[in-house]
């Protein structure tokens, strides 16, 4: 079957990276959910202007319109095919619980949860020296709160169902990439 993986990690920790190397070497479709948005955004659609200011701020966009953006694109043939790396969803309880039925709903399994594991401090100088539009010194604080609130108790929740591997984030990116493939096997 199509492998389904999940990639998490707080901001900065290198899931972007590490999602488009993976995409070269297996195949599988990159899904991040925050490309999506700020695609909308560029495009000045309903959902980019809904999503823009949330985003600014450092805030999480609805579940509703996640779990509706997500679902529509993890229905789409090429994702069914070849399979899919989630990068930036599930975020919350509820994301990973609606992606879990989903799943079921289309008679699938996720293969793993692989967090890619880099201590706070660390990801807090990474995201200050990339310059994103929305790493704003708030934005940075807010998301890495958000990320211990609302995601990180999705590691438990990943682990009490025998999906979770943690990665060690820390070092060359060819390094850490070898991780990530040996963890997940593909
Ligand atoms: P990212 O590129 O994954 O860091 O996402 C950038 C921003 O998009 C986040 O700070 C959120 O405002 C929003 N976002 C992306 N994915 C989600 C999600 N699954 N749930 C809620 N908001 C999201």
């Amino acid at each position: 079957m199509a492998p389904r993986i999940i990639v998490l990690g707080r901001q900065g920790a290198g899931k972007g990276t590490q999602c488009a190397r993976l995409v070269t070497e297996y195949g599988i479709k990159h899904v991040s959910t925050g490309d999506m948005l700020r695609a909308a955004v560029a495009a000045g659609t309903e959902l980019g202007k809904q999503a823009e200011q949330i985003m600014k701020s450092g805030g999480l966009v609805s579940d509703e319109i996640m779990n509706g953006i997500v679902a529509e694109r993890l229905s789409e043939d090429d994702v069914i095919e070849n399979g899919v790396l989630l990068d930036g969803y599930p975020r919350t309880t509820n994301q990973a619980e609606t992606l879990e039925a989903f799943f079921a709903s289309q008679g699938v399994e996720l293969t793993a949860a692989v967090n890619i594991d880099v201590p706070l401090e660390e990801v807090t100088a990474r995201m200050m020296a990339r310059g994103r539009e929305d790493d704003t010194e708030e934005g940075i604080a807010e998301r890495l709160r958000l990320y211990e609130e609302q995601t990180a108790p999705l590691l438990a929740w990943f682990a009490e169902r025998g999906k979770l591997v943690v990665v060690d984030g820390l070092g060359e990116e060819d390094e850490v990439f070898s991780r990530v493939a040996g963890a997940i096997a593909l």
